[in-house]
């Protein structure tokens, strides 16, 4: 459990989170370094959730290759992230859901679909959640030439910027597919899952259910997709599943800043 002092730290840079500049894969750039992209910005302090303002990662920041998958200063959180949307009537039921057990999840939304239900991104965001890029048309990135992975995530920041009048500040590679190329022409973090409900699969409620309550741990950040009627009908169950182990939800931004919820509280899992 970290001190005062770091909590502290992790508000302020979590503060700047916006101010954030470059960051590789493997090699995290300084953003008053040559890599810097955004001039303006060059004289602030860089900083980004989960990263120091010398562009080192975070202890707290469970990582592989500067993939964020989950925090591990964040205990007793679960962020709830839901991926592909947004869908014209799943996703306002979920919003509906979330409201009710008054909980705030992350939506990476594909850029094409904001652009074509811009009332539900609009609904997403009063509702309190958190919106991050998915790409224009859910590409696999990996496949694509530099100035076209940046103009996927640019369209994408400026048609949810023209609804909502806000960049996301956090990025999702669709299909899990990344490389250290990809990762070098993103300025932001990048986020992964540790726990994937595999419910693209069609699993069924109890499963989806199951594999998200059971696995979950503190820090987790759980995989699943708003466009999925069997998502939906699953998330209450998911709730309640993990309330009853102890634990809170809160976005992905809040995850990163590193701030426990709850702490004494969260239970074991059962079973393996
Ligand atoms: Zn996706």
């Amino acid at each position: 459990m970290p001190g005062g002092a770091g909590i502290d730290l992790r508000k302020t840079l979590f503060g700047l989170a916006c101010l954030a500049l470059v960051a590789g894969c493997t090699t995290i750039v300084p953003a008053e370094g040559p890599e810097a992209r955004h001039g303006d910005e060059a004289a602030a302090p860089a900083a980004r959730p989960g990263y120091a303002a010398d562009g080192t990662l975070q202890p707290w920041v469970e990582t592989s290759h500067g993939e964020i998958r989950r925090v591990s200063g964040a205990e007793g959180c679960v962020a709830l992230t839901f991926d592909d949307g947004p869908h014209p009537t799943l996703t306002p039921r979920l919003l509906n859901l979330l409201a009710e057990e008054n909980v705030h999840a992350t939506f990476f939304l594909v850029g094409q679909r904001a652009q074509e239900w811009p009332d539900v991104v609009r609904a997403i965001s009063a509702g309190g959640h958190e919106i991050g890029n998915h790409s224009w048309n859910h590409a696999n990135l990996t496949q694509l030439e530099n100035s076209a992975i940046t103009r996927q995530l640019a369209m994408t920041d400026a048609a949810i910027f023209a609804i909502i009048g806000r960049e996301p500040d956090i990025v999702r590679l669709p299909y899990d597919a990344g490389s250290p190329r990809v990762l070098s022409l993103i300025d932001r973090p990048v986020i992964f899952w540790d726990i994937d409900t595999l419910d693209w699969k069609a699993g069924s409620v109890g499963e989806i259910v199951d594999s998200a309550v059971r696995r979950a741990w503190s820090g987790s950040i759980v995989l699943m997709h708003d466009i999925h009627a069997n998502t939906v009908s699953a998330v209450r169950g998911v709730i309640d599943g993990l309330r009853a182990r102890g634990f809170e939800f809160v976005t992905v931004s809040e995850l990163l800043s590193g701030r426990p919820c709850r702490v004494s509280t969260v239970v074991a899992a059962a079973g393996p």
